[in-house]
Formats: structure tokens, C-alpha cells, sequence
């Protein structure tokens, strides 16, 4: 069943998505109207708090979930619904050569397995979230980028990860692109329908005894006693221990956890439903797709198969006109539509990026976590920092976790790296543009 909202261009962001528009109900939530206690105190009802919720609730907590705006309001209701158990920007070999082969194996099994923990979790809760498992793809655009995921695909053949290569017949065959000479195909990833797979999170943590609040942006946090005491507006929560899982977010509470991270806006549109015929030779096996290019192009369909597909502006100002222009006419040249499609929908968020380009733990304090840095790769890398945080919160000794804690602190001349993807995707514009792309 669908809420049929209709599409406002001038609603807040998470509310002009495709996914906003063909949502199921909303789940039960609370209100905040007295204080209260708990043993754990989520922030932040994306993916990751809910997730981390849920392992709580399932272990028998106290949790609740204290969330500024609604379920899925943040980059959880605005993503393009990808589920890739990768690092975007972080090879196998790089990460172990940067974390070392123990600690880098450890963090790649973790990944490696996200998409298939996302799937199990959406089977195990009956999740409607259109979730299909059905391969993701990574396109090579040149032989050397062939090469390239060769190697890739053969590292992670190494974790034991179902991940192999297509020649560009099939690779071509499966993904419509005009531009492809190969593929890397890991069969674990897919797509799902993000707001729902939020929903449907949030639905499950309340089922075992969890509790959700909405509009209740936490402030100030302080140490009380042996716990912590939240401000949330007139409100106070008290709780032995503390979960931040607010992302990019920089307001009240969240700022110690969004200033580690630089913020990357990325534009997303869907278009109107496409003709089958047209579905069935451009993606017969539905398989969602990124390329190689420098300026890369994704791709996906949804149940309704409408295309969605994404981009990153050099200049923010009137972009989403100028980004929507350029995606659909980037979709009706490289996958030979018959004709340019419109953007239905078109909308922005932004994701958190780490210097590194790999997610993080942080201490605030005892009892005090905070997990950030999906890099883009947030469905899978969620289902796995959710659970790595839950574990944190129920004892497991933060040294043996997966993911490394990080010192907190700024990051050094932010205000440049902030500027710098606006430089990189011009550069990359550039860069597809002298290799003929
Ligand atoms: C446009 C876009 C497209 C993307 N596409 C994909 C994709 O296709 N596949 C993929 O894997 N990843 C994708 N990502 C990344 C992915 O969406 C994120 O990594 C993931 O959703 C992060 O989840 P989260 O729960 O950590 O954060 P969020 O979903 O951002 O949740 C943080 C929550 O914290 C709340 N909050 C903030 N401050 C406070 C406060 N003070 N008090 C209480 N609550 C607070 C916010 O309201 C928000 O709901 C995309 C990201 C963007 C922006």
C-alpha cells in the first residue's frame, strides 16, 4: 500500500523524493512529553540509529531513539536505494595497506558482508521495502579500468565474497551502457526502497518494546552521575549510555560528530516510468549500475521502473534545474533512449565524507559513542556500524570492534576541503571530456 503524496518542489528535501511519494504509512512514533529514562539513548533515526536500535532492542534494552526532524529525514529518505558492499573511494588493497592485513581484513569482511546482512534484515523483519537482490555492477569504462576491477573483484574473491567478472558482452547486455567494456558483478548487492527500508527499521525496534521520538532535536549533552542527561528542547532524557548516529548533521548535539566529516551535496533524479520494452534491453536482469568514469554515472530502476540516477554540481547556485537537465540527457545518451526522460522528481542531500574515506568510531565519553563515515556506500556500511555500535553498547571492548576509533577533533582547513569537490568534479567533468566520454 502507498501514501500517493504528491511531489512539492518546494517541500523540504526528504519530502520531494521518489521515495517519499511512494511510501508505505508512516510507523508508530512517540512524543515527548515528560522526562524519561533509558538505558540507551539513540540520536538520530537514519539507518544507522535505527539499526543500532534494533540490535538493542533485540538484546533486551531500554533504547529509545530521540530524532530532530522524522524517520528517515536525513540522508537515509534521500539516498538513491544502492546497496553496495563496498568503499566507494577505498580499494581492498588500499585499506590494508593503510590499516594493516588484520585490521584491513577485518573492516573489508565487515563491508563485504553488509548487503547481505541489509537483505537478511529486511527477511527476517518482513520488510516491504521492494528490496531485490539482484548483483550490483560496476562498469568499466576503458580496458585499463578492466584491469583495474580485476584486480578488485579478485581481492575480494580472496574475503570469500561472490563478486566476479563480466566480459563487455555481457557487461554490455545487462547494463544498456553505452560506454562499457567490462564488469565487476557482486551478486550479494542490490537496491531496495530506502524510506520504506527506514520505515520498516523503525517499525521493528518499536515491535520489541523500543521507543521512537520524533521532533526532538537533542542539545546538550552532559555527564550525570554515571550516564548522561540530554536536552531535548524543555525535555530531559537520562540514560546510561549514549549513541550519535546523526551523520552530516552539524546542529545541537550532532556538531561534534558532523564537523569530523566534510559534507558532499549530491543531486538525485527518477524519472516517470519508462516503456518495458525499453527496460527489458537496457536491464534485463534489473541490475542497479555505476561506471568508472571520473564523472561517474549510476544508475537504477524502481519497481515502478522509473530511472534514477544521480550527479554532483560544480556550482550550488539554481544547480537542481541544471543537474536534472544534465542527468536525463546524460541517461538518454548512454543508454540510447528513444527519447530524453523527464525528472519527476529531483532532489539533493548530503552525504558525510572522512579524510580517509572510511567510517569511524569516536569516544566522547564513557559510554559515549559516535559512528559516522559512509562515504557514500551508506546502506550496507549502516547495517554493519549499527551493529558495531550496538556491540560497543553492550560491552564488546572498542579495541576488538571492526571499525577504529578515531581521535575527535576538526578537521584541518575544513573550509577548503569543503570546497573541494566542487574543484574534483569539475576536474573530472574535464578529464571524461579529453578521453572522448
Ligand atoms: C543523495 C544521496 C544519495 C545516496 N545514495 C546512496 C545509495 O544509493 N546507496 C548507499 O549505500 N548510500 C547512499 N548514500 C549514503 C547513505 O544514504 C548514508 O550513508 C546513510 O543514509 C547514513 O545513514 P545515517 O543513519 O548514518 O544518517 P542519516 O540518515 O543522515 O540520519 C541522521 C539523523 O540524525 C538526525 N539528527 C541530526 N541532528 C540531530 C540532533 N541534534 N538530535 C536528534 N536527531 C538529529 C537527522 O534528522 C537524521 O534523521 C547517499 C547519500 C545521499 C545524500
Amino acid at each position: 500500500m502507498t501514501s500517493a503524496r504528491r511531489y512539492d518542489p518546494a517541500a523540504p528535501q526528504y519530502q520531494r523524493t521518489v521515495w517519499w511519494s511512494t511510501a508505505a504509512p508512516r510507523p508508530y512514533t512517540d512524543t515527548l512529553t515528560t522526562d524519561i529514562t533509558a538505558d540507551i539513548a539513540v540520536i538520530g533515526a537514519g539507518f544507522t540509529g535505527l539499526t543500532a536500535a534494533l540490535h538493542l532492542a533485540r538484546a533486551g534494552a531500554k533504547v529509545v531513539v530521540l530524532e530532530a526532524d522524522a524517520i528517515g529525514a536525513g540522508a537515509s529518505g534521500l539516498n538513491a536505494g544502492f546497496v553496495v558492499p563496498n568503499f566507494a573511494k577505498a580499494d581492498p588493497a588500499a585499506v590494508i595497506a593503510r590499516l594493516g592485513r588484520e585490521r584491513g581484513e577485518r573492516l573489508l569482511s565487515m563491508i563485504g558482508a553488509g548487503a547481505d546482512r541489509v537483505f537478511a534484515t529486511i527477511r527476517d523483519h518482513d520488510i516491504a521495502c521492494d528490496a531485490e537482490q539482484v548483483g550490483w555492477m560496476h562498469v568499466a569504462h576503458s580496458p585499463a579500468m578492466v584491469e583495474v576491477l580485476a584486480r578488485r573483484a579478485e581481492a575480494w574473491r580472496d574475503l570469500g565474497r561472490p563478486v566476479s567478472m563480466l566480459d563487455e558482452a555481457s557487461a554490455r547486455a545487462r547494463s544498456g551502457l553505452k560506454h562499457c567494456v567490462g564488469a565487476l558483478l557482486d551478486v550479494s548487492g542490490g537496491m531496495l526502497h530506502p524510506l520504506n527500508y527506514a520505515y520498516g527499521l523503525a517499525g521493528a525496534v518499536t515491535a520489541l518494546g523500543g521507543h521512537i521520538y520524533e521532533r526532538c532535536p537533542v542539545g546538550r549533552i552532559e555527564r550525570a552521575g554515571h550516564g548522561w542527561r540530554l536536552g531535548c528542547g524543555e525535555r530531559t532524557v537520562h540514560a546510561e549510555q549514549v549513541l550519535l548516529c546523526t551523520n552530516a548533521f552539524e546542529q545541537g548535539a550532532a556538531r561534534r560528530l558532523g564537523r569530523s566529516t566534510v559534507p558532499l551535496t549530491v543531486y538525485q533524479i527518477a524519472t516517470q516510468p519508462i516503456d518495458a520494452a525499453i527496460v527489458r534491453r537496457i536491464s534485463p536482469q534489473r541490475n542497479p549500475v555505476a561506471d568508472t568514469r571520473a564523472n561517474l554515472m549510476t544508475y537504477r530502476l524502481d519497481r515502478d521502473n522509473r530511472l534514477i540516477s544521480g550527479g554532483m554540481a560544480i556550482l550550488p547556485v539554481r544547480a537542481e534545474e541544471r543537474m536534472a537537465r544534465m542527468i536525463v540527457e546524460r541517461l538518454q545518451r548512454e543508454l540510447a533512449l528513444p527519447e530524453t526522460p523527464e525528472a519527476a522528481f529531483v532532489w539533493r542531500g548530503t552525504a558525510a565524507m572522512t579524510t580517509d574515506f572510511l567510517p569511524h568510531l569516536y569516544e566522547f565519553g564513557p559510554g559515549f559513542l559516535g559512528g559516522i563515515g559512509c562515504n557514500g556506500r551508506g546502506i550496507a556500511l549502516t547495517a554493519m556500524l549499527g551493529e558495531v555500535m550496538a556491540a560497543a553498547a553492550g560491552g564488546a571492548r572498542l579495541q576488538d570492534l571492526p571499525i577504529g576509533l578515531a581521535r575527535a577533533g576538526r578537521i584541518p582547513m575544513r573550509m577548503l576541503a569543503v570546497a573541494a569537490p566542487s574543484f574534483a568534479i569539475a576536474q573530472a567533468r574535464w578529464q571524461d571530456k579529453q578521453a572522448g566520454l
